[in-house]
Protein backbone atom coordinates (compact mmCIF):
# COMPACT_ATOMS: atom_id res chain seq x y z
CA UNK A 1 0.00 0.00 0.00
CA UNK A 2 0.98 3.66 -0.91
CA UNK A 3 0.29 5.30 2.32
CA UNK A 4 -2.39 2.96 4.71
CA UNK A 5 0.02 1.80 7.11
CA UNK A 6 0.39 4.50 9.62
CA UNK A 7 -1.52 4.73 12.95
CA UNK A 8 -5.43 4.81 12.95
CA UNK A 9 -6.87 8.34 13.17
CA UNK A 10 -10.02 9.08 12.29
CA UNK A 11 -10.23 12.95 13.04
CA UNK A 12 -10.21 15.19 9.90
CA UNK A 13 -8.19 18.10 9.48
CA UNK A 14 -10.52 20.80 8.56
CA UNK A 15 -8.26 23.84 9.78
CA UNK A 16 -6.21 25.08 7.26
CA UNK A 17 -8.99 27.01 5.29
CA UNK A 18 -8.64 25.39 1.60
CA UNK A 19 -10.37 22.48 -0.09
CA UNK A 20 -7.42 21.00 -1.46
CA UNK A 21 -5.27 21.01 1.51
CA UNK A 22 -7.87 19.99 3.84
CA UNK A 23 -8.00 16.91 1.35
CA UNK A 24 -3.83 16.52 1.74
CA UNK A 25 -4.17 16.48 5.44
CA UNK A 26 -6.16 13.50 5.03
CA UNK A 27 -2.73 12.31 5.31
CA UNK A 28 -1.93 13.87 9.12
CA UNK A 29 2.32 13.63 10.39
CA UNK A 30 3.55 13.98 7.17
CA UNK A 31 6.61 14.43 8.98
CA UNK A 32 6.65 12.05 11.26
CA UNK A 33 8.50 8.54 10.55
CA UNK A 34 4.84 6.98 10.43
CA UNK A 35 2.06 9.33 8.81
CA UNK A 36 -1.38 9.15 10.23
CA UNK A 37 -3.48 7.55 6.91
CA UNK A 38 -6.95 9.12 7.45
CA UNK A 39 -8.24 6.92 4.41
CA UNK A 40 -7.77 3.74 5.75
CA UNK A 41 -11.05 2.43 4.53
CA UNK A 42 -13.14 3.73 1.17
CA UNK A 43 -15.92 4.35 4.31
CA UNK A 44 -13.14 7.30 5.77
CA UNK A 45 -13.37 8.84 2.04
CA UNK A 46 -17.55 9.19 2.10
CA UNK A 47 -17.38 10.33 5.60
CA UNK A 48 -14.81 12.97 4.73
CA UNK A 49 -17.21 14.28 1.82
CA UNK A 50 -19.74 14.65 4.63
CA UNK A 51 -17.85 16.22 7.24
CA UNK A 52 -15.86 18.46 4.49
CA UNK A 53 -19.58 20.02 4.17
CA UNK A 54 -20.08 19.06 0.98
CA UNK A 55 -22.42 16.13 0.55
CA UNK A 56 -25.48 15.18 2.80
CA UNK A 57 -25.32 11.81 2.56
CA UNK A 58 -22.59 9.50 2.68
CA UNK A 59 -21.70 8.60 -0.82
CA UNK A 60 -20.32 4.78 -1.68
CA UNK A 61 -16.92 4.36 -2.11
CA UNK A 62 -14.83 1.27 -2.80
CA UNK A 63 -11.08 0.28 -2.88
CA UNK A 64 -10.68 1.54 -5.96
CA UNK A 65 -12.16 5.01 -5.51
CA UNK A 66 -9.95 5.19 -2.34
CA UNK A 67 -6.33 3.96 -4.25
CA UNK A 68 -7.40 6.53 -6.76
CA UNK A 69 -8.39 9.29 -3.96
CA UNK A 70 -4.82 8.93 -2.64
CA UNK A 71 -3.19 8.73 -5.81
CA UNK A 72 -4.44 12.44 -6.50
CA UNK A 73 -4.21 13.27 -2.57
CA UNK A 74 -0.07 12.53 -2.99
CA UNK A 75 0.03 14.24 -6.45
CA UNK A 76 -1.42 17.64 -4.72
CA UNK A 77 1.02 17.37 -2.53
CA UNK A 78 4.41 16.91 -4.27
CA UNK A 79 2.83 19.13 -6.97
CA UNK A 80 2.05 22.05 -3.95
CA UNK A 81 5.36 21.41 -2.72
CA UNK A 82 7.48 21.51 -6.17
CA UNK A 83 5.56 24.90 -6.24
CA UNK A 84 5.62 26.40 -2.73
CA UNK A 85 10.03 25.69 -3.45
CA UNK A 86 10.17 27.87 -6.33
CA UNK A 87 9.65 24.79 -8.90
CA UNK A 88 7.07 23.13 -11.19
CA UNK A 89 5.07 20.36 -10.86
CA UNK A 90 6.19 17.13 -12.13
CA UNK A 91 4.22 16.11 -15.36
CA UNK A 92 2.83 13.20 -13.59
CA UNK A 93 1.26 15.08 -11.02
CA UNK A 94 0.27 17.64 -13.25
CA UNK A 95 -1.21 14.76 -15.54
CA UNK A 96 -3.61 13.47 -12.37
CA UNK A 97 -4.83 16.49 -11.37
CA UNK A 98 -5.63 17.94 -14.88
CA UNK A 99 -7.54 14.43 -15.56
CA UNK A 100 -9.35 14.82 -12.79
CA UNK A 101 -9.99 18.63 -12.90
CA UNK A 102 -11.48 18.10 -16.65
CA UNK A 103 -14.20 15.80 -15.23
CA UNK A 104 -17.46 16.59 -13.66
CA UNK A 105 -17.39 18.03 -10.50
CA UNK A 106 -19.62 18.65 -7.74
CA UNK A 107 -21.48 22.05 -9.33
CA UNK A 108 -21.83 25.06 -6.07
CA UNK A 109 -25.01 26.65 -5.64
CA UNK A 110 -26.20 29.81 -3.43
CA UNK A 111 -28.14 28.32 -0.38
CA UNK A 112 -31.02 30.11 1.24
CA UNK A 113 -29.41 33.11 3.43
CA UNK A 114 -26.88 32.98 1.11
CA UNK A 115 -24.19 30.68 1.80
CA UNK A 116 -22.41 28.45 -0.79
CA UNK A 117 -23.63 25.34 -0.83
CA UNK A 118 -23.13 21.86 -3.19
CA UNK A 119 -26.34 20.28 -5.83
CA UNK A 120 -26.14 16.77 -4.04
CA UNK A 121 -28.75 14.95 -6.99
CA UNK A 122 -26.48 12.16 -7.84
CA UNK A 123 -23.16 13.40 -6.70
CA UNK A 124 -20.63 10.58 -5.63
CA UNK A 125 -16.98 10.69 -4.23
CA UNK A 126 -15.68 11.14 -8.19
CA UNK A 127 -17.15 14.85 -8.52
CA UNK A 128 -15.78 15.57 -5.14
CA UNK A 129 -12.53 14.58 -6.17
CA UNK A 130 -12.34 16.52 -9.12
CA UNK A 131 -13.64 19.38 -7.44
CA UNK A 132 -10.63 18.90 -4.94
CA UNK A 133 -8.13 18.66 -8.34
CA UNK A 134 -9.99 21.98 -9.70
CA UNK A 135 -9.22 23.71 -6.44
CA UNK A 136 -5.63 22.51 -6.89
CA UNK A 137 -5.19 23.90 -10.16
CA UNK A 138 -6.46 27.24 -8.77
CA UNK A 139 -3.97 27.08 -5.63
CA UNK A 140 -1.25 25.94 -7.97
CA UNK A 141 -2.04 28.52 -10.75
CA UNK A 142 -3.41 32.01 -8.74
CA UNK A 143 -2.68 34.68 -6.41
CA UNK A 144 -2.33 31.95 -3.53
CA UNK A 145 0.47 30.07 -5.21
CA UNK A 146 3.02 32.53 -3.51
CA UNK A 147 1.51 32.28 -0.07
CA UNK A 148 2.20 28.35 -0.10
CA UNK A 149 3.64 27.21 3.04
CA UNK A 150 3.86 23.90 5.32
CA UNK A 151 3.32 23.90 8.77
CA UNK A 152 5.82 24.68 10.66
CA UNK A 153 4.88 21.92 13.35
CA UNK A 154 7.97 19.35 12.64
CA UNK A 155 5.51 16.14 12.65
CA UNK A 156 2.43 18.13 10.75
CA UNK A 157 4.00 19.49 7.97
CA UNK A 158 0.62 20.37 6.15
CA UNK A 159 -0.07 22.26 3.62
CA UNK A 160 -1.96 25.78 3.66
CA UNK A 161 -2.26 28.99 2.36
CA UNK A 162 -1.29 32.27 4.45
CA UNK A 163 -3.61 34.63 4.13
CA UNK A 164 -2.42 36.50 6.86
CA UNK A 165 -1.55 40.25 6.17
CA UNK A 166 2.19 40.15 7.29
CA UNK A 167 2.67 36.85 5.36
CA UNK A 168 4.12 35.02 8.56
CA UNK A 169 1.74 32.45 9.33
CA UNK A 170 3.31 29.58 11.18
CA UNK A 171 0.58 26.73 11.39
CA UNK A 172 -1.68 24.84 9.45
CA UNK A 173 -4.42 25.74 12.08
CA UNK A 174 -4.54 28.00 14.95
CA UNK A 175 -6.91 25.21 16.44
CA UNK A 176 -4.22 22.09 16.00
CA UNK A 177 -1.03 23.04 15.51
CA UNK A 178 -0.53 26.51 16.45
CA UNK A 179 -2.40 25.95 19.88
CA UNK A 180 -0.15 23.14 20.49
CA UNK A 181 3.02 24.62 20.01
CA UNK A 182 1.37 28.15 21.90
CA UNK A 183 0.76 25.67 25.00
CA UNK A 184 4.31 23.93 24.74
CA UNK A 185 5.61 27.44 24.81
CA UNK A 186 3.69 28.38 27.71
CA UNK A 187 5.00 24.79 29.49
CA UNK A 188 8.81 26.01 28.94
CA UNK A 189 8.24 29.07 30.17
CA UNK A 190 6.27 27.56 33.52
CA UNK A 191 8.39 24.19 34.04
CA UNK A 192 6.25 23.49 37.11
CA UNK A 193 3.13 23.46 36.48
CA UNK A 194 2.84 20.84 35.12
ZN1 LIG B 1 -0.05 21.71 11.29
Amino acid sequence: MESGDGPRDDGFRFGNGRLCFTFTATLGDRGAPAPRERLAVPGDLSRWCVEAGLLDEAPPAGPVTLTAARRLREAIDRAAERVRTGGSPDPRDAEILNDWAARPALAPRLDEGGRLGWHQDGAQVRHVLALVARDAVDVLTGPARSRLRRCADPDCEGLFVDVSRPGNRRWCSMNTCGNKAKKAAYRRRHPQSG
